[in-house]
């Protein structure tokens, strides 16, 4: 499949796209997680990319587009993918458009995850990563712990709460979600790319989103 996965922080993004990934072996692209491995690895682009992402803010349209222009040409984006995370302005999803032309690929449609502001809010401040760049395995220390130690129980690496999970850094991040991505939900209404999943449980979602049509659709 070839989708785009919309929604604020804290939608379930991440865990959609990765039982979606299991589906058909499509690959999980998370702009996130690729910002969040080269800031563990002091490259440049970390470097650039890492005091945007501390305080919630947005990493600059040009940084993304270079990291997607590469990361899309890669062989294991032929068996499709699903894309989590980016575009997130409108001048990304334009940037999108172009280079999907010129590779060729048509989107099958985009999904957008509706979840109530009040349980974004709380899975936010409930939420944990692995901080292991690997794994980045997401838990929640309501309805999904770690050990009781604190560890992963994929990879037994420390579980942690994100720099951009303070409170502040949250609120940040939801007003930007607001002010530049929101946005993208009538861009591709526009483009009839668009489909509207509530989603309270990410296997539910997986499961509609599953069973949604692929269109054939040329840009
Ligand atoms: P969340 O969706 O929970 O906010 P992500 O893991 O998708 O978190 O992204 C973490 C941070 O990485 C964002 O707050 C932002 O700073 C940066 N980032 C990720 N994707 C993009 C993007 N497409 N454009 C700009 N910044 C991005
Ligand atoms: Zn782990």
């Amino acid at each position: 499949m070839k989708i785009v996965l919309l929604g604020a922080p804290g939608a379930g993004k991440g865990t959609v796209a990765k039982l979606l990934s299991e589906i058909d072996s499509s690959v999980q692209v998370s702009t996130g997680d690729i910002l969040r491995a080269a800031v563990k690895d002091g490259t440049d682009l970390g470097k650039k990319a890492k005091a945007y992402m501390d305080a919630g803010d947005l990493v600059p349209d040009s940084l993304i587009m270079e990291i997607m222009e590469v990361r899309l040409r890669e062989d294991d984006c032929g068996r499709g993918f699903i894309l989590d995370g980016f575009p997130r302005t409108i001048p990304q999803a334009e940037a999108l458009e172009g280079l999907l032309d010129r590779l060729g690929i048509a989107l099958d449609f985009v999904a957008n995850l509706e979840v109530p502001r009040d349980v974004i809010l709380d899975r936010l401040t409930t939420r944990r990563t692995c901080s292991n760049p690997e794994c980045q395995e997401i838990y929640n220390i309501k309805s999904n712990p770690p050990t009781p130690d604190g560890m992963c129980k994929k990879c037994g690496s420390p579980v942690i709460q994100r720099d951009d999970e303070t409170e502040e850094a949250i609120l940040n991040r939801l007003e930007t979600y607001n002010e530049k991505t929101a946005p993208l939900i009538g861009f591709y209404e526009g483009k009839g790319l668009l489909r509207n999943f509530v989603s309270l449980s990410s296997k539910d979602t997986v499961g509609e989103i599953k069973k949604t049509p692929r269109e054939v659709l040329s840009s």
